[in-house]
């Protein structure tokens, strides 16, 4: 047996053994939220994993992590998949600010911040985007200004998804008005849990809320929370991003990303409200479609494992808006071919007796729009992928 066959059974027993039947197929998953309870499974699964370092499998293992290799990685994430295990932690704790200190914190820093990241004690929101300052982030506004041993933050941060259930923000703020827009912004980790942080919400489209506007008033963080060189702010924030946008393409190698695709239900749902035949769909239109949403997401899943075959790095650079481009655009394609196939019964929203479910495929739909806007918009990663990428002139 090889060393990697010897890994991949002990993984698979150990997995069949400590994942809870409420850890398997859709559910709940945490992302480190002190203020909402956790289901017992998801509970268990969490504490059971983040034991072994499997939260965070390629972190070091004094910050939490196991170590593991990118191979041992690709067969972990493999296994899960094989059980249909979900994640037992997601959320911008593991996904962006973990990897983030990982690379530019200081080894205080990483001390202070990674272990409680790794078994999800607290929740972290995202404070870049701003009313002025959204695609063109360098714009920004909110203010950071040194007082002694903190800085005192203020100005107003939109969208701010889950804000209201979050411990923590880390934010992107000017510490320097002074120098050229891009030269004078700081990442700084702010405390949610003080009287200078209000939190609005947002109400959305598709119905929930999930989206706050987020104003700091006075508000203090540590100045040695500052991630990265004060000031540097624009290079620390560009890398988050990358990690955010490889999170979305499901190659950010820090957290462990179990559960089956979307897509893999797809057939199965469409056959719940068109004509088939012999196990296929009867019209040849719908069929062709399905049959090429099919072919695009076996298309997506191998690149997202050559990527992480090939990286150097917890994360891709430039590539990553790639695979997050491919990926947001199929999500939506699996939502539009379901839809068609739903006719009139996809457009209920609402009606007496009406079942919630029962309208989650159009609120799935209006939801997802927002894949190719979160993260930076479809036309921000083409200009990427076009000059970073591709290396084409302006
Ligand atoms: C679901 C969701 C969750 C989000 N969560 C967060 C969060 O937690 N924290 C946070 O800080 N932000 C969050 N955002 C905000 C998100 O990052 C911004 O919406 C996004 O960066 C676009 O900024 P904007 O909305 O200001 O649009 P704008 O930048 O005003 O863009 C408007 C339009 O102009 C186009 N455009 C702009 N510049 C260019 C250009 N140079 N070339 C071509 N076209 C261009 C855009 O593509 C878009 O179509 C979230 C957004 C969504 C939808």
């Amino acid at each position: 047996m090889t060393e990697l066959s010897e890994f991949r059974a002990d993984t698979r027993a150990w997995l069949e053994a400590n994942c809870p039947a409420g850890a398997r197929g859709p559910g709940q998953i945490p992302w480190g939220s002190s203020t909402i309870p956790l289901e017992n499974d998801a509970r268990l699964w969490l504490e059971r994993m983040a034991e072994r370092g499997w939260t965070v499998p390629t972190w070091p293992r004094e910050y939490g992590g196991a170590e593991l290799t990118r191979d041992q990685y690709t067969v972990l994430i493999d296994e899960l998949k094989r059980l249909d295990a979900r994640t037992p932690l997601t959320g911008r704790g593991v996904n962006y600010i973990g990897p983030t200190i990982l690379e530019f914190g200081t080894d205080e820093q990483k001390a202070r911040w990674l272990p409680g990241i790794s078994r999800g004690e607290g929740g972290w929101a995202m404070g870049y985007s701003e009313p002025g300052a959204g695609s063109d982030l360098a714009s920004l506004s909110t203010r950071a200004e040194l007082q002694g041993d903190h800085y005192v933050l203020n100005g107003r941060k939109t969208w701010t998804s889950d804000a209201m259930d979050c411990d923590y923000i880390f934010v992107l703020a000017r510490t320097d008005p002074d120098r050229p827009k891009h030269q004078g912004i700081s990442l700084i980790l702010v405390n949610m849990n003080q009287p200078g942080v209000q939190v609005r919400p947002i109400r959305l489209l598709s119905g929930a809320s999930p989206f706050n506007e987020t104003t700091f008033e006075n508000a203090t963080a540590r100045a040695d929370d500052v991630i990265g060189e004060v000031n540097a702010g624009w290079t620390v924030g560009k890398r988050l991003l990358q990690f955010e946008r490889s999170t979305h393409a499901g190659i950010n190698i820090s957290g462990s990303q179990g559960g089956r695709s979307a897509e893999s239900h797809l057939a199965e749902k469409l056959k719940q409200y068109v004509p088939s035949r012999d196990g296929r769909l009867k019209d040849p239109a719908l069929r062709e479609r399905l049959v090429r949403y099919e072919q695009n997401g076996h298309a997506q899943r191998l690149t997202q494992k050559r990527v992480i075959e090939e990286l150097e790095a917890r994360a891709p650079g430039y590539a990553s808006s790639a695979v997050k481009l491919t990926g947001a655009l199929h999500a939506q394609e699996g939502d539009e071919l379901l839809l068609a196939a739903m006719g009139s019964q996809g457009i209920v929203w609402d009606a007496p007796g009406l079942e919630r479910r029962e309208s989650e495929a159009l609120r799935t739909w209006l939801r997802q729009k927002s894949l190719t806007i979160a993260g930076g918009t479809k036309e921000v990663q083409l200009n990427i992928i076009a000059k970073r990428v591709l290396g084409l002139p302006d």
